[in-house]
């Protein structure tokens, strides 16, 4: 048993835990994370295997049975790990106050970067010298490299996006105890900002692949662009407008061409607005002569029966299909009328 067993908090992280034994026992990290390594596993496996025995260790010295209850981001490593953050560590430094020095499992969500009860910017780095968060930093209250203390590190003061607002939501509804409700929440997330990232950079910015390299600022501005766009449907056909148009001015007329990055957003039931935006861009917009569409492309995004549909427009259009394709004008009148047909 260890000398010292505070009680685990059931907001706080698994890490944030094992960080506190270390500061209330007077150990060094580094020391700890030694220890923990030679007695039972390294802080740093991935596996979930080695992190229950990493729990189940960390409960035989504390007798705290809350442990297991503790969410662990590294357990999900293996499968999930697109959704959390791993090499770096965000805080509100307001609640870091307000908790005497606990990370909050909410924080370890790559995609909850406002605090939605201060509504601050969550912080990666020391104020004053930039030196990333660590978990020394952590242990110790303050920057490794310019001791000023964590609560203390300035913040921006923002409106939360409304990603974070839904996080914080789910956090209160208990989602960190079901793992398949987190994942799935976490997913649909995921779904919406990489599926509208394209419309956001089409304007030759940086792409949102390189994500990882953004800066909490940066990632809290596409999350704000992103959500304007999956708030409101009008908004999105209007983006898908524009991405078309852009492709246009390039000259690539085949609609299924130019939306190929959108190819597993049609139909994805993580984010049905963009199948329904895509279908009301279709049905509503005007087109030139050149532009076209895929058959078997405009079959999938009205979900018809394929066979059936291909067999109506040349029975009906015959000198309308050219390789498989169909003038995009003529999209919303054939659609219509398959579906009149049909009924
Ligand atoms: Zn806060
Ligand atoms: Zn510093």
């Amino acid at each position: 048993m260890m000398l010292i067993r505070p009680y685990p908090d059931e907001q706080e992280t698994l890490q944030s835990y094992v960080i506190r034994l270390a500061k209330f026992n007077h150990y060094q990290f580094e020391h700890w994370s030694q220890h923990l390594s030679q007695q039972s596993i390294s802080l740093r496996q991935r596996d979930a295997k080695s992190r229950e025995l990493l729990t189940s260790y960390l409960h035989s010295v504390t007798g705290m049975d809350n442990v297991f209850n503790l969410f662990d981001q590294w357990q999900f490593y293996n499968k999930d790990k697109r959704h959390f953050d791993y090499k770096s560590i965000k805080v509100c430094p307001l609640c870091f106050a307000e908790n005497k020095g606990k990370i909050l499992s909410l924080w370890a969500l790559r995609y909850y970067l406002v605090c939605t009860k201060h509504d601050t910017l969550l912080v990666d780095k020391c104020s004053k010298c930039n030196s990333a968060i660590t978990e020394n930093t952590i242990l110790q209250g303050k920057c490794g490299s310019c001791v000023k203390e964590v609560t203390t590190f300035e913040t921006e003061v923002v409106a939360p996006d409304s990603f974070s607002l839904e996080l914080a939501r789910a956090a209160q509804n208990q989602i960190f105890d079901t793992t398949v409700d987190l994942i799935n929440k976490l997913l649909i997330i995921y779904t919406k900002l990489e599926a509208c990232s394209s419309f956001i950079y089409q304007d030759g910015q940086a792409l949102w692949k390189k994500k990882q390299a953004y800066s909490i600022e940066e990632k809290y501005h596409h999350q704000m662009q992103v959500a304007e766009l999956v708030e409101n449907e009008n908004k999105l056909v209007s983006a898908i407008g524009r991405y078309v148009n852009l492709a246009l001015e390039e000259k690539l007329y085949d609609l299924g061409k130019v939306l190929v990055k959108f190819k597993s957003y049609i139909g994805n039931e993580k984010f049905p607005m963009m199948t329904s935006a895509i279908r009301t861009f279709v049905l509503t917009s005007e087109f030139t002569e050149d532009q076209r569409v895929g058959v078997t492309w405009l079959n999938n995004l009205f979900g018809f029966e394929s066979k059936m549909f291909k067999n109506f427009i040349i029975d009906k259009y015959p000198s309308l299909v050219f390789k498989q394709s169909v003038p995009l004008n003529m999209a919303k009148t054939i659609v219509i009328d398959f579906k009149g047909n049909l009924s």
